[in-house]
């Protein structure tokens, strides 16, 4: 059927139908249709954002808890990584602002209140810097309801003509449109395939090429909810474990270098306690990191994997793919400007990425080992030299870094970056922010109480308030949230 609109989305997974219930609601004068693909699942995993989510679902005038409710959704308030900077260690990067200066404090995540929080496994409501756990197909359904609620149109077909007029695209199928926004994931239909723009691979920094991913109902493990995303090194890769309300979303990223789908499959298990021949389906991805030289190219822009991927160590997927749309719609008045300001994104935040690799001082196995042979490149190396002497100005002045001052000082402060003796870091007042998060909600009660009702799980809830917890002195490895025991 032959029709025309001012905005083609072609793809229809998580960034399709972001994009599209976003540009109606800001450019609502607009005919927007997206076109999806029925013999093309979307990836099925995504399912830790970032606080930009909450920004980017209060601009949609999404109510939260109705959200929470549609997606299986929990609070997220920060990330844990385990044995990252060596073996034995552990780490937040937390959400929100410090409560005092961290500049190059070799303890900077115990200024975050989250941190604290994330600790005690507790909530507190008055958090605004939060994102979410979702669950992906949930998350993709729900915008797409909301967006073909407010006016999109969604069109069910699997896209391979591409008509060119100049070297313009006119048409895909036979949807005509002045803007076509490329959103087939990995597939790259029309930035890649059809404008043949360049793809600047990653693979001599980040190590990883692979996934398997379970889908675990709590019944059949002991984790229960926390209010972070946990991710944990491995020998060839690292776990992630994220908790919705009814499972847990878990998976290993790997190197297929150094270790073969089935025994990351086990592996993975194993750190689950699942038994090994538990039938849980997993499901096999792989993926090339790196992105198209740029985003916009004749009158396609691309979002998403069909722009770019990197690993989702910091779950950073959907979350720029968010800030990228929310630009995009001052961004259509000046597109050179939007597209550097993607590639910028991409690239800092590959960095930031990177930097959880190459400062780890792990050599236990060979893909350890190998990550030190890969060397930061200028940027940042340059960054990481003026970090060091706490100068992080050029950071919070540059639109084109994804993550702010505070978040670098987190993470490198838990890769043991400001560990030298020569640091000279005063003494972080922490015994408040201890206290206070000791007297915030019990996370897995305030969920029942105030989103889903009664888990359907056997859950204990902790002795309220409970003690503080001791200030942390080294960075002690979040403990294994088992049973919803406080580490
Ligand atoms: C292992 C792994 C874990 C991840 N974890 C996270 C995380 O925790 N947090 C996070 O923010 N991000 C994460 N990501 C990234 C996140 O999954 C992606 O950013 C997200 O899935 C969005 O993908 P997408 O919509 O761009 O592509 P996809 O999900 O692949 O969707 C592509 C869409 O395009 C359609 N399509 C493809 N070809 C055609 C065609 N020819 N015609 C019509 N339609 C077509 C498909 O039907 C589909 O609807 C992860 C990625 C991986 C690989």
């Amino acid at each position: 059927m032959h029709a025309r609109v001012d905005i083609a989305i072609i793809g229809g997974g998580a960034t399709g139908w972001m994009a599209a219930a976003y540009l109606n609601r800001f450019l609502p004068s607009l005919d927007i249709a997206v076109m999806e693909s029925p013999d093309v699942p979307p990836l099925g995993v995504g399912e830790s954002l970032n606080s930009v989510s909450r920004r980017f679902n209060a601009a949609l005038g999404i109510d939260e808890a109705e959200f929470l409710r549609a997606v299986d959704g929990t609070y997220k308030i920060g990330i844990a990584f385990e044995e990252f900077a060596d073996l034995g260690t552990g780490f937040f990067h937390p959400f929100g602002r410090p409560a005092g200066p961290v500049d190059a404090h070799p303890h900077a995540q115990d200024a975050f209140p989250a941190t604290w929080l994330c600790r005690a496994n507790r909530f507190d409501p008055g958090q605004g810097a939060r994102g979410y756990h979702v669950c992906a197909t949930r998350y993709a359904g729900f915008l797409r309801d909301l967006a073909t609620a407010r006016g999109v149109t969604r069109i069910a077909a699997h896209a391979e003509r591409v008509r060119r007029s100049g070297r313009a695209i006119a048409a895909v199928e036979d949807l005509e449109a002045d803007l076509f926004i490329d959103c087939t994931g990995f597939r790259g239909l029309l930035l890649g395939d059809a404008l043949q723009t360049p793809f600047h691979g990653l693979d001599d920094t980040l190590p990883n090429d692979a996934a398997v991913a379970l889908r675990v109902p709590y019944e059949r493990i002991a984790t229960r909810p926390f209010p972070f995303t946990r991710c944990a090194a491995q020998e060839a890769g690292w776990i992630w474990e994220i908790p919705l309300w009814s499972r847990l979303g878990a998976g290993y990223c790997y190197a297929r270098r150094h270790l073969t789908p089935d025994d990351a499959t086990a592996r993975l298990k194993a750190h689950l306690g699942l038994s090994a021949d538990d039938d849980l389906e997993p499901m096999h991805i792989r993926f090339r990191h790196g992105r198209h030289a740029r985003a916009v190219a004749e009158n396609c822009v691309a979002l998403g994997g069909a722009f770019g991927f990197i690993e989702p160590l910091e779950s950073t997927g959907l979350a720029m793919t968010q800030a990228n749309i929310m630009s995009l719609v001052p961004g259509l008045a000046d597109l050179g400007r939007w597209d550097r300001l993607c590639r910028e994104r991409f690239d800092t935040t590959a960095d930031f990425v990177f930097a959880h690799y190459r400062l780890s001082r792990r050599r236990d196995s060979a893909y350890w080992r190998e990550i030190q042979t890969r060397a930061p490149g200028p940027r940042l190396a340059r960054l990481l030299a003026e970090a060091r002497h706490g100068d992080f100005e050029r950071i919070d002045n540059d639109p084109g870094h994804f993550y702010r001052a505070r978040n670098w000082n987190a993470v490198l402060s838990g890769m043991g970056l400001f560990d030298a003796p020569e640091t000279d870091a005063p003494p972080l007042d922490t015994q408040d922010l201890a206290a206070r998060a000791a007297e915030a909600p019990d996370f897995v009660t305030h969920l029942a109480e105030t989103l889903h009702g009664p888990p359907p799980w056997p859950h204990t809830p902790p002795p309220s308030p409970v003690a503080p917890p001791a200030p942390a002195r080294r960075r002690p490895a979040p403990a294994p949230m088992m049973d919803n025991a406080s580490p």
